[in-house]
């Protein structure tokens, strides 16, 4: 067995293959290589790649006219993907602003939130409360929410102070000494605490990733804790913010990835599987409650660029969103998540470094540890998540991998998010070549 000198590890740009096309699960790249996409790049290709319809619903609207200023038009795509998403959210969140991105949805989520509590004379409400092991976004409003540490290093000092990070909530990594049916109240308590210590005049909100993704390897919470939390919130006047750019529109097996918990945000954001990353699209959906006071003092909400709205991304977005529900694809990824689940847990029996595989619907993370029984994570220095990544991609498998554990809390993690069309067969290949790539990669560093 060759160990492989640590200073080689890396994902240099100057190394990447160049795409080339995609069709359905599989990508090209120029010299002829096929992968399988078994992560929908950053679980975002919820449809695929080269789907025609989508494709001519974008060219049908740019022959038409690709945008519509918003403060000259509105636009039947913008109209139609406001009630398509309304109704995939349910309840009271009817309102949104519809943005290029995911930091851009979280960014104006912050907004919108401030601007609540403004609309309502209270002015002091300007703190946000979010999570470690949480990703909300690379802009300096989104980073400064975010506990992701080494994201955050090079901008320290130029973030947004005041506002605290709570523990994240992890059943694998539970704080110590406490039984899992206590969790909820655990962290429901650490909420209030938190809450009270900043000054419960001066939360505006409270954000989290109701299945965290990028920081922690898809974390799912513990059973009752987003109930647990909104009590909370709904006591000091805190909005509660579910950031389901990653998890939601349906990579959980529910449109809201909140909905599996019965829980209704006041905002919410989602991007990704929004528009399946055939054009840059995000949203950020809000409770009627909240519009409320902003259209009464502000006649609306004071946040948008210049591309929001985007006609041509909002075509792509009804066209994703048409398909999905016509082709039932999210009770689909509800249905064979298990399957999923199962071929994975198959494929990577045996292999002790495999301390966690969890996940919810086409949405799985496993986390890897050099000790299973004391969960502890690898030397960092290792980079196991880019092996893991470089040898599945040496086999075919895009897999999206993550490290960021130089704080010693969480093990290299590797997420896997298939397209929601996958087929059993191909959930199968993933399985399969996913064992593969772990096992080489392990075998790199001699923990095979
Ligand atoms: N929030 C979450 C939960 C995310 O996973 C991401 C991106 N991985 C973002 C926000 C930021 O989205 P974007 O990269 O589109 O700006």
């Amino acid at each position: 067995m060759t160990v492989q000198p640590k200073a080689t590890i890396s994902i240099a740009a100057a190394a990447l293959p160049k795409v080339a096309w995609g069709e359905g699960l599989s990508v090209y790249d120029t010299n002829g290589k096929r992968y399988i996409d078994g992560s929908g790049g950053p679980a975002v290709y919820c449809l695929g790649h080269g789907n025609r319809e989508v494709n001519a619903a974008i060219a049908a609207q740019l022959d038409r006219i690709a945008h519509g200023y918003r403060y000259t038009f509105t636009s039947d795509p913008l109209e139609e993907l406001t009630a398509l998403v309304a109704a995939n959210c349910g309840g009271g969140l009817t309102r949104m602003v519809f943005v290029s991105g995911g930091s851009e949805a979280v960014e104006s989520a912050m907004k919108i939130a401030l601007q609540y509590h403004a609309a309502r004379g209270d002015m002091s409400r300007r703190r946000f409360i979010s999570r470690e092991r949480s990703w909300h976004g690379n802009t300096l409003g989104a980073l400064s929410i975010s506990g992701f540490r080494e994201r955050r290093a090079p901008y320290e000092g130029a973030l947004i102070e005041g506002g605290a990070l709570i523990s994240p909530a992890n059943a694998y990594r539970p704080p110590e000494g406490v039984a899992p049916e206590a969790l909820p109240a655990w962290y429901a308590a650490e909420l209030e605490e938190t809450i009270r210590r900043i000054g419960p005049d001066a939360v505006a909100a409270f954000v989290f990733e109701p299945v965290v993704g990028a920081a922690g390897g898809v974390v799912p919470a513990p059973p009752g804790y987003a109930a647990a939390m909104r009590e909370v919130c709904d006591r000091y006047g805190v909005l509660m913010i579910a950031d389901e750019v990653m998890c939601g529109a349906g990579r959980c097996g529910t449109w809201r990835a909140l909905a599996h918990d019965g829980v209704e945000p006041d905002i919410m954001t989602v991007a990704k599987g929004l528009g399946g990353g055939f054009l840059p699209l995000g949203a950020t959906v809000y409770h009627q409650r909240v519009a409320e006071p902003i259209d009464r003092v502000y006649g609306g909400v004071l946040t948008g660029h210049t591309f929001t709205g985007h006609t041509a991304a909002c075509a792509a977005g009804v066209a994703v969103q048409t398909i999905m529900r016509r082709e039932k694809l999210v009770e689909r990824v509800h249905d064979l998540g298990p399957v999923f689940m199962g071929l994975l847990a198959r494929e990577l029996d045996g292999i002790a470094a495999v301390g966690d595989l969890r996940g919810r619907g086409f949405f799985v993370g496993v986390e890897l540890v050099a000790d299973r029984a004391l969960k502890t994570p690898f030397d960092p220095a290792e980079k196991l998540y880019i092996r893991i990544r470089n040898a599945a991609f040496e086999r075919g498998l895009i897999c999206y991998p993550s490290g960021g554990n130089v704080d010693g809390t969480a093990g290299d993690t590797v997420i896997l998010a298939p397209p929601y069309i996958a087929t059993e067969a191909e959930l199968e290949e993933i399985a399969v070549l996913f064992g593969l790539s772990l096992r080489a990669a392990l075998a790199e560093i001699g923990a095979g």
